[in-house]
């Protein structure tokens, strides 16, 4: 049938779906994206309760770039889909912190100058290594696949205290790292980039304006866009992938296929998964969203001056699964509106990201998940209550959402947000016409999954560099 083959599917309307489609629309023809749920995002995506638009995943955007920095990430990724990065308006970050201990704190914002103020002011025994970490972080190439490096070991090599590299560490394993306790090197020079050099931002509007502006530029160039369509296996015939078969059972035909669903999911749909290559993720999340009238009737330092808290109440951090449902001995506390020049509402959001035990939370009744609930999330905010001031009483709507959450909305096994530990650089898979974009292709947030489907289609497929 010809409306049945197409030159690309794409499984996943996420980011980085949305961003392959586009590229690849500009160039080939006939694009389809499948999308099993009823709205595009993925992992960062929205709905809707009480009257209130709630964003799923949107701290903040990071890579932050102005219009005029050429060659930043940002901005190639704009060019690449034809997107006005003028008409993009974007706000800053105020500041964030890093906070250990309940007093030891670095400060950092999109200006690199005042995390190099902070370390040489509190750790001035380690400024000149730090400035050797930042010769290291700039020289090095994180894109061209290579042997797993450990973040730890290299990063010991470097500065002598270990609570600095705590410090530093908790920032970016939090914002993307997908083993336990370290990182490969390349994952960590692409984080450190993207958080401590370019920074956070914000886009002008909610997180379902973003996603709508790429679904109508799909359009524009004549993709397809498919909801309420979940891919239920992958069809091959040994060398090469010929179609997909969708859960009704109806069957697509297509010249390339992009998979953003990860590569232990994308396993299960060649029905390989028996030979299971790809770990899946242990890191998961558990996040509680807070809204409050405003945040003028505050005093608190935190929820006027600041964005994002990474805190650790013990002054040695390790990233891994807890044993308990959340671990709140450390975490992120976020402020969504504190960007300058953003005015989104009278209303005022803080956000809280706890590490957390996918296993304990599937393995519930109906009864004992809403209690772990409401127990964890006490806990959570009693902690939370302790860095930043009081500010529960306030609250007129709250919400929360566990790995079992993740796992259901985005197909992401184990609610592994960050994927599995094993990564694909070059995307390419052990059939010659299927490629990996997104989390399990290295590139990890918002900008980075785009960029992702944008570099799968143009190495991959179009052989554009
Ligand atoms: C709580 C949380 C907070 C976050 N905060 C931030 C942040 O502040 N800033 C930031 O930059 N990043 C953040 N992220 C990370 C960011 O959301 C992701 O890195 C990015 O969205 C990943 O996009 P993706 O396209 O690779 O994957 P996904 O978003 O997982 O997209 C995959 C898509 O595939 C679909 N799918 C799955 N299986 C099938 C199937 N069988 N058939 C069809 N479709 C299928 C899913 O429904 C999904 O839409 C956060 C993530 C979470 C969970």
């Amino acid at each position: 049938m010809a409306d049945s083959h197409y030159s690309l599917i794409i499984i996943g309307g996420g980011l980085s779906g949305l961003a392959a489609g586009i590229r690849f629309a500009r160039f080939g023809e006939s694009v389809l994206i499948l999308e099993k749920h009823s709205i595009p995002g993925g992992l960062n995506s929205y709905y809707y309760r009480k009257n209130f638009l709630l964003e799923t995943g949107l701290h903040a955007m990071t890579n932050y770039a102005g219009p005029k920095e050429r060659h930043a990430p940002l901005n190639r990724l704009f060019r690449q889909l034809n997107l006005s990065r003028k008409k993009f308006i974007t706000h800053e970050q105020f500041s964030s912190r890093i906070l250990f201990q309940n007093d030891l704190a670095l400060d950092f914002s999109n200006d690199i100058s005042l995390l190099k103020e902070e370390i040489a002011a509190k750790f001035p025994g380690s400024i000149d290594s730090f400035n050797t970490l930042l010769k290291v972080v700039t020289e090095y190439d994180p894109f061209t696949p290579k042997k797993w490096v450990s973040t730890r070991e290299t990063l010991a090599g470097i500065i002598t205290e270990s609570l600095l590299i705590d410090m530093l560490l908790l920032p970016l394993m939090v914002y993307g790292n997908s083993e336990e306790h370290d990182m490969d090197f390349g994952q960590f020079v692409i984080m450190f980039r993207s958080l401590y050099f370019e920074g956070f931002f914000r886009p002008d509007g909610t997180i379902k304006e973003f996603l709508d502006m790429l679904v109508e530029k799909f359009r524009s160039l004549g993709g397809e866009v498919r909801y309420k369509s979940a891919v239920d296996s992958i069809v091959s015939d040994g060398k090469s992938i010929t179609g997909v078969r969708l859960a009704d059972q109806s069957q697509l035909s297509c010249d390339n296929l992009i998979s953003t669903v990860g590569t232990p999911g994308t396993e299960k749909l060649l029905n390989d998964r028996q030979q299971e290559i790809y770990p899946l993720g242990q890191m998961s999340f558990v996040e509680s969203i807070f809204i409050l009238p405003s945040k003028n009737k505050s005093k608190s330092k935190y929820i006027n001056d600041y964005t994002i808290i990474f805190y650790s109440l013990a002054d040695q951090f390790d990233y891994c699964r807890p044993t308990l449902p959340i671990d709140p001995q450390w975490g992120v506390i976020c402020f969504p509106e504190n960007f300058h020049g953003l005015h989104r509402s009278d209303y005022f959001q803080i956000r809280i990201t706890n590490s957390a035990n996918y296993d304990l939370w599937k393995n519930t009744t109906k009864d004992q998940y809403k209690q772990m609930k409401e127990k964890w999330g006490r806990e959570s905010r009693r902690v939370t209550e302790e860095i930043i001031g009081k500010f529960y009483q306030n609250v007129v709507y709250e919400d929360s959402f566990t790995p079992v959450t993740i796992e259901k909305y985005t197909g992401k096994e184990c609610g592994a947000v960050y994927g599995s530990p094993l990564k694909i650089k070059d995307g390419k898979t052990a059939y010659n016409n299927l490629f990996i974009a997104g989390t399990d292709q290295g590139y990890l947030g918002i900008v980075g999954s785009m960029l992702s489907g944008v570099t799968m289609v143009n190495q991959n497929i179009l052989s554009i560099r």
